[in-house]
């Protein structure tokens, strides 16, 4: 190591693989304590409810669930998301073997007919 630098620790979180200067400020959406539809069996998507711009009303995305209406603030991303990410919906229920952003990311693409 050059003697002009010095060597020093970065923190990689185990759910989304981003690395931090700390190890406690970040509030990652794929963590499975949050308890939200991102880790959760039960969605199978997302999509969006769409807003008139003529009325200056913006789209609402929401999670797309076998389980709960869409309707629900279980369901509405921003809602979720102003919550840092932490989900109260009774009906949650984890994905077995949850990897964070990996498994998200491959269920997503079973779900579109791509290869997991
Ligand atoms: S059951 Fe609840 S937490 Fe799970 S996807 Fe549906 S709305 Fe989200
Ligand atoms: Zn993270």
């Amino acid at each position: 190591m050059s003697a002009r630098f010095r060597q020093v620790v970065r923190f990689k979180c185990m759910w989304c693989g981003k690395v931090f200067k700390t190890d406690y400020l970040h509030k990652c959406k794929f963590d499975p304590d949050k308890r939200n539809c991102l880790s959760c069996v039960h969605q199978i998507g997302s999509d969006k409810e769409r807003g008139d711009p003529m009325y200056g009303e913006p789209d609402i995305p929401y999670f797309v669930c076998d389980k709960v209406d869409n309707g629900t603030e279980f369901c509405d991303i921003d809602t979720i998301a102003r919550n840092n990410w932490i989900g109260k919906c009774p009906d949650y229920e984890a994905i077995h073997g949850w990897k964070g952003k990996e498994t998200f990311k491959a269920r997503r693409l079973a779900a579109e007919g791509g290869k997991p």
